[in-house]
Parts: C-alpha cells; sequence; structure tokens
C-alpha cells in the first residue's frame, strides 16, 4: 500500500490512466533519407491540422468561438511557409524531423519572448503549444485529453494543474492520485469541489503504476492500493457505501438555518471556481458565494478574457445566486497558479514574489477591465469585491480609488452598478493579520485565507510534503493569528468571513464559534457536515474548550485537545 495525504475524501477503484504534460523525450538521430523523414514530417502535420481542427469545432460547441479561433491560429503558423522552410531546412541537412521542430519552435519562442508586445509573447506561448503536440504526434506519445478519460479512471500524474482539473468530468473519474500537492493545493481543492477522491504527495507513484493498472484510492486517510486483491476490492467498496451513508444522513440539515447549539446565527458560504459551480453551492444548501476564485475563468482561456466575457461570467453567478451574497476575488494569480499567456517571469519565490494584488497593481489596465466588470455585474446581484494577499493599507486603498474612478465612469456613460459594493480584504499574510486593526478601517469586510495565512505564517510552502508536518492551523501561532484578525474585524463592526479550508474542519470549528466568525465558507460538499457541526457547539462550550486550547504550546496538544473533544 502506499502512502501519501488525503486531499479529497470517499473512496474508488479503477484503471489507470498516466497523465504526462510537457514534451516528450525524443533521440536526436542524424537522416540520411532526408526525402522520407520530410515526408514522416509532412504527414505529422497532417494529423495536427486535423487533430487541431476536431478541438477547435469542440471548443466551439463547448466554450465559444475566441477559443476556437485561437486552436485554429495553430493551424496557420504551423502553416507558415518560413516556419514549414525551415523545420524543412534543418531536416535537408541532416536533422531527424522531432530534432528539427525542436529547434525550430525554439528560435521562433526566443524571437517572440523578447518582444515587449504581449501580443507577440502570446505567440510564444503558442508556439511552445504546438511544439508539444507535434511532437507528440512524431514520438507516437499519446495525447490524453481529461475531458476524455474513459468511467472509472484513476487520474495519476505529477501533479494536476488548475487548468488540467478544469477538464475533468467527475462522473468519469473514480479517484485521483498524485507525486506533488498537499490538502490545500489547488488540485486538492478542485478534486474537493467535485467531489472525487484524491491521494496526493504519494512518493515515486509514476515510476510505479503504468496505464491500465488497477488501483484503490482512499482520499479520507490518503492511501492507494496498486493492483488490490479482490477482498481489498470489496472492502473499499464497503468503505465506499459507509462513507456515501454517512453523507446522505447529512440531508437533515438541508434548509435548515446555520445557528449554533444556543441559537447564533452565522452564515455558511460556498466557495467556487466558476460561474456554473454556484449551481453546487445552491444544490449543496450554501446561503451564498463566500469565495469567486476568478483566476479559473483565466486560466481557462488562451488570452485576458475580455470585459464582457468577465462581465459574463460575474453576472451568471450573480444571477445563479438569485440576490444572495456572492463574494468575488480579483486575479489572484502567482505562487502555483500560473497563467501562461501573461507571460510572467519565472521567480525564484513564487508565493513571495509577484502575485495577486501585486500584479493587479502593476497591471493597472487589465485590471480595471476586471473591476468594471465586477461592477457592472454588480447590477445583477449582491456582488462583493475581494482583494487577495494583501499586506498594507495602501493596497486597499489603492484598490478603492480604482473602483471610485470607475464608477464615475460608469455613471458618465448611465451605466447600472451597485454603488454601494463591499471591497473587502483578504487576510491570508502574517502582515495583514498584525496590522488587523488598521485595515478594518479601510476594508467593508475580512475574509480570513487560512490555507495562504497557514503558509505565510509556518514559512511553509503549502504544498511541499516534505515540510506537511508543520502546516497546521492549529499551530498556537495561526490560532492566535486568525483570533487576532477575528478580533480587529467585530470590534470596528465589519463581517469576517473565513474561506480557507479550515472553515470546514470539525476540529476547528468550535474556537472559531469562540473566536467570534461570522461567515464560513466551504466547498459546496462540505456545507451540511459544517452545519452540522456548528449546531452542535454553544458559544459557552466553545470558549471553554478555546481557553484551554489557546494556554496550549504545541500544534500536537492543541490537536490532541480539539480530538478529544470532537463531538
Ligand atoms: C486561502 O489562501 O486560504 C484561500 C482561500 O485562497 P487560495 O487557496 O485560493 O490561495
Ligand atoms: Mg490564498
Amino acid at each position: 500500500m502506499l502512502k501519501g495525504i488525503g486531499g479529497s475524501a470517499g473512496y474508488g477503484v479503477g484503471r489507470a490512466v498516466i497523465i504526462s504534460e510537457g514534451k516528450p523525450e525524443y533521440v536526436s538521430v542524424e537522416i540520411t533519407d532526408t526525402e522520407s523523414e520530410i515526408k514522416r514530417f509532412e504527414d505529422a502535420v497532417r494529423v495536427f491540422v486535423e487533430k487541431t481542427q476536431g478541438m477547435a469545432d469542440a471548443m466551439r460547441e463547448r466554450v465559444g468561438e475566441h477559443n476556437a479561433e485561437i486552436l485554429e491560429g495553430h493551424i496557420l503558423m504551423l502553416s507558415d511557409p518560413f516556419m514549414q522552410d525551415e523545420i524543412k531546412g534543418m531536416i535537408n541537412s541532416g536533422n531527424c524531423a522531432e530534432a528539427a521542430v525542436d529547434s525550430v519552435c525554439d528560435m521562433f519562442i526566443t524571437m517572440f519572448s523578447q518582444v515587449d508586445d504581449e501580443l507577440t509573447k502570446q505567440r510564444a506561448t503558442d508556439i511552445g503549444d504546438i511544439r508539444v503536440r507535434l511532437l507528440k504526434i512524431l514520438t507516437g506519445t499519446p495525447d490524453i485529453n481529461i475531458s476524455e478519460v474513459p468511467a472509472g479512471t484513476v487520474l495519476v500524474a505529477k501533479d494536476l494543474t488548475p487548468s488540467m482539473t478544469a477538464g475533468i468530468v467527475k462522473e468519469n473519474v473514480a479517484g485521483i492520485v498524485t507525486e506533488l500537492g498537499g490538502k490545500t493545493s489547488h488540485s486538492a481543492i478542485l478534486a474537493r469541489a467535485l467531489e472525487i477522491p484524491a491521494v496526493l504527495s504519494v512518493d515515486n507513484v509514476l515510476s510505479m503504476v503504468s496505464d491500465g493498472m488497477v488501483l484503490a484510492v482512499d482520499g479520507c486517510e490518503g492511501n492507494c492500493i496498486i493492483e488490490p486483491s479482490d477482498e481489498e476490492i470489496t472492502e473499499y467498496q464497503k468503505k465506499k457505501e459507509i462513507y456515501l451513508e454517512e453523507k446522505a444522513g447529512l440531508k437533515v440539515f438541508v434548509g435548515r438555518e446555520t445557528v449554533t447549539a444556543d441559537g447564533a446565527k452565522v452564515h455558511l458560504y460556498g466557495n467556487i471556481g466558476k460561474p456554473e459551480d454556484a449551481e453546487a453551492v445552491v444544490s449543496g444548501d450554501g446561503e451564498g458565494v463566500g469565495l469567486f476564485r476568478t483566476e479559473f475563468l483565466f486560466m481557462g482561456a488562451d488570452s485576458l478574457p475580455s470585459e464582457e466575457q468577465q462581465f459574463e461570467a460575474y453576472k451568471k453567478a450573480a444571477e445563479i445566486m438569485n440576490g444572495r451574497e456572492v463574494i468575488i476575488r480579483t486575479l489572484d494569480v502567482g505562487g502555483d497558479k500560473d497563467i501562461p499567456y501573461l507571460g510572467l517571469e519565472k521567480e525564484e519565490n513564487p508565493f513571495l514574489g509577484f502575485r495577486a494584488v501585486r500584479y493587479c497593481l502593476a497591471n493597472e489596465e487589465s485590471y480595471k477591465v476586471q473591476l468594471r466588470a465586477l461592477l457592472r455585474a454588480s447590477a445583477y446581484g449582491d456582488i462583493k469585491i475581494m482583494v487577495p494577499l494583501v499586506t498594507g493599507v495602501e493596497e486597499i486603498r489603492k484598490v478603492k480609488q480604482l473602483v471610485g474612478e470607475l464608477k464615475q465612469e460608469l455613471d458618465k456613460a448611465g451605466i447600472a452598478y451597485n454603488k454601494d459594493i463591499q471591497v473587502g480584504v483578504m487576510m491570508e499574510t502574517p502582515a495583514a493579520s498584525l496590522i488587523a486593526d488598521l485595515l478594518a478601517g479601510e476594508a467593508d469586510f475580512f475574509s480570513i485565507g487560512t490555507n495562504d495565512l497557514t503558509q505565510y505564517t509556518m514559512a511553509v510552502d503549502r504544498g511541499n510534503a516534505k515540510v506537511a508536518y508543520l502546516y497546521s492551523a492549529y499551530h498556537p501561532a495561526v490560532l492566535r493569528s486568525m483570533k487576532n484578525i477575528i478580533e480587529a474585524g467585530n470590534k470596528a463592526g465589519i463581517m469576517v468571513g473565513m474561506c480557507g479550508e479550515a472553515a470546514a474542519d470539525t476540529l476547528l470549528i468550535p474556537l472559531l464559534i469562540s473566536f467570534g466568525l461570522g461567515e464560513y465558507s466551504v466547498s459546496a460538499s462540505s456545507v451540511l457536515s459544517t452545519r452540522s457541526t456548528i449546531s452542535k457547539w454553544s458559544k459557552a462550550e466553545a470558549d471553554k474548550l478555546a481557553e484551554q486550547a489557546l494556554a496550549l504550546s504545541t500544534e500536537e496538544e492543541v490537536a490532541a485537545l480539539l480530538k478529544a473533544n470532537v463531538k
């Protein structure tokens, strides 16, 4: 049995499909029969064109014209006579087709990426994409489309990037196993949203599993069995039934208010990545959306989504929520969330680098497109704007100033928006926590992002398995930080919510009740279990436990106390 981290609860058994992204390996050989090598290249181009046209047609139907045109643009680029001549020229001088394609694409990528113009830079990304797909055809590397894997598939990958995960059809995926990632990595968050069992951080799993092998996945305990015996399969199926029964037992909480045992009402919202996910929040009985991670909108595209495209997406979420609150976070790019067409430079420390509000304020024009789309969409529901990775008062002031300017523009143009739209701060850095009192004077609301708050407070990369033992919201430093933020927000009379994964943590919830958290935003699938846990605790009981927890010195002691008091 292989051990990893349980990234998404549940049990699944299925056949492995290995997902390998990136340039396939090839051996560069010297060619004497250049004529047949050129024919091999031309055949590959033909296959490329057929496949790409097929993808573009499917895209046109599913996503719309714009994305289809980008793919058709790839066909045009590869058919460009200059590019074709360069590749054939290299083959004529004795290079194999793979080496010729690889180095000519390299040449174009270098050329395009040096130009200081976004559109031209984007072409470098396009050529990179063309290269991988063409090399896959030449080397016979299977090209896996995640959205087309057969039913009963267990996806096995180094890591699942958010854009890869976005293509998953949940009915067909019985489980996910990866070599990298932790509980709060984006692949884990998405797996939970899709309710697919996932085991992450399984060392060397790619070298042990090949396509078609049967895998049993236990996302609760973080276990994975390769080629399980019949008894093991039966055992997993039983566990799955019990797990699903327990889940069904939570149905009594559907339609109920979210209240503590002594009747204090709190808000219980859902986190989403795409507008359509709001439907899962509604069917999961969430009372609003506490976090719309807009970066998925940007990742799912091949270029910056226009104001119109963004407006439609935000409006759609607001309409699905039908008047209930929808907190939309502005672009949180960087860290583990790469958006290739933005052409961000590789950084030594991406989590400490040019990301989120830092990137947005440095690219004011594209940030204004998003803010304008958000303002326009606010005419269609209760939309609130949330700013990620804030470390100082000047950042929130600047965002509010931009929002103010855009409001004036919209007024002049006679375009409707909510004049009282709230702008809140995502509290996820130690700096924000330490100046929570100052930020509370500027922000309309707080939402604690415990995934990052834990990462930055503990100085631990949230996806690094080697230091995962330090990554815990039960650590006294993280507990104190959360308490400080909640108290500062409450003192200033603003709403304090939590949209990090800790908001759904059964063990932690009594402490959050005691600290005075007003809003919990969790994955749609955790709404009912969170409501159930909240209903079991009175403020007095929660206070007693919090007092004991805060008197402890280590994470281990806190964890043991919380486990001993679970209801
Ligand atoms: C967080 O940091 O807690 C959070 C909710 O945001 P993300 O996981 O997208 O960084
Ligand atoms: Mg965050």
